[in-house]
């Protein structure tokens, strides 16, 4: 028999990923992923050699802090790398049924839930609220797993310019009354700008046009309001809010908490939650005494925001309202040599290119950490003015 000729007119997987990939290189879009040791301090051995990194979100530190390690080790040790299952069959840990009680007292809800990241908290949450029919208003700087979780769940998707309360208003007195329900989504903190919602106002917008507002405070947590998060930093309280344990926290997973009927509702109809398997007992028990170091240490929340405070001091920008720090470059490759550049001094500082960030603001995102040390933050904003770059 004879194997029938493939014609060179079929385009294989590897033709298409190689033409993408051309492209993408051409435009300065390529993503590697490089090997990133991290240590203690910030610091991550990358390519053979020791830098300081101004690019994580641990903020406190606590992945590394030895009191957090212990209570994962202890949780493998006991009870398995894995969770066996879905949350739903026998996935439903002791660790995190301890850490959902303790998410819910810290955030003064009734309850929580937790998911197997922030992304999947997102994507799970937000077509269990809308569905067609109903109306979502995201904020356009929003995180793309707010993105994910709107266009998953099938509402119409209206975007208002950043922080523009009389946009938004304007597309609620047009669109409001012709759906259901509506929602507002929005980040606490802006995860490549580090600036914050005006919860305040957004809140009361909401309520006064029969919406709801569901805020992502993956970057609050640990950093603002003592440590509570933005709505305390800002004075506003929230009827749910979402979070992560992957950044100040310093483990993996992530969270809604709020009213019980809410979370009782996640539970029942939440995809990413149902079809998949809970996260690891030493994910759960590692974020669970990382709350604890959190609750217990508001001067250690602190310090990530007077580091920011002390690098835009140094370099005559204006004052942070967050631990993250952009400083805009425009081109991919402009913003991919300034990383190099301060590469050379020592310090790791991640360029964030499109679509991560809109065309034309590349840039290198800064974020602060507790134990970064004064010194290296003098050293960088030195270093960053040497380059030109701010
Ligand atoms: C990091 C991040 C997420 C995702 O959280 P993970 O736990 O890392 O999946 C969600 N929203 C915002 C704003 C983030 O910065």
């Amino acid at each position: 028999m004879v194997e029938p000729a493939v014609t060179d007119a079929r385009r294989t997987i590897a033709d298409f990923a190689r033409e993408r990939l051309a492209e993408l290189a051409e435009r300065g879009l390529l993503r590697r992923l490089e090997v990133s040791a991290r240590g203690p301090a910030q610091e991550v051995v990358r390519g053979g050699r020791r830098l300081v990194s101004f690019s994580d979100n641990d903020y406190l530190g606590l992945s590394h802090d030895p009191r957090v390690k212990a209570a994962a080790a202890c949780a493998m040790e006991n009870f398995g790398a894995g969770a066996g299952s879905s949350r739903l069959i026998t996935g439903h840990h002791p660790a995190i049924a301890a850490l959902e009680e303790h998410l819910a007292a810290f955030k003064g809800h009734q309850a929580a839930v937790v998911f197997g990241s922030g992304y999947l908290a997102n994507l799970g949450t937000i077509p269990v609220l809308c569905g067609p029919g109903d109306l979502l208003l995201v904020d356009r700087l929003a995180h793309a797993c707010m993105y994910a979780g709107a266009q998953l769940s099938g509402a119409r998707l209206l975007r208002f310019r950043h922080n523009d309360l009389d946009h938004l208003e304007n597309l609620l007195e047009r669109h409001r009354a012709k759906h259901d329900r509506a929602m507002i989504l929005t980040d606490g903190v802006f995860s490549m700008d580090g600036d914050l919602a005006p919860l305040a106002d957004l809140a009361a917008l909401a309520n006064r046009h029969d919406t709801w507002l569901h805020v992502d405070d993956a970057h609050g947590l640990g950093v603002l309001g003592g440590g509570r998060g933005t709505a305390t930093e800002l004075g506003v309280r929230l009827d749910f809010v979402m979070g992560t344990l992957s950044k100040a926290l310093g483990s993996f997973g992530g969270y809604i908490s709020g009213d019980r009927t809410l979370v009782d509702l996640l539970k029942s109809r939440a995809r990413s939650l149902i079809y998949t398997t809970g996260l690891p007992p030493a994910a759960a028990a590692a974020a669970d005494t990382a709350l604890a170091i959190l609750e217990a240490e508001p001067e250690l929340c602190a310090l990530p925001l007077a580091r920011a405070r002390h690098f835009c001091a140094a370099l005559d920008l204006p004052a942070p309202q967050s631990a993250i720090v952009p400083i805009l470059i425009g081109t991919p490759q402009a913003a991919l040599t300034a990383q190099a550049r301060l590469e050379e001094e020592g310090f790791l500082v991640v360029a964030i290119r499109p679509p991560t960030v809109p065309e034309g603001t590349a840039r290198l995102r800064f974020s602060f950490c507790a134990d970064h040390r004064e010194a290296d933050v003098a050293r960088l904003a030195l270093a960053v003015r040497r380059a030109g770059l701010a």
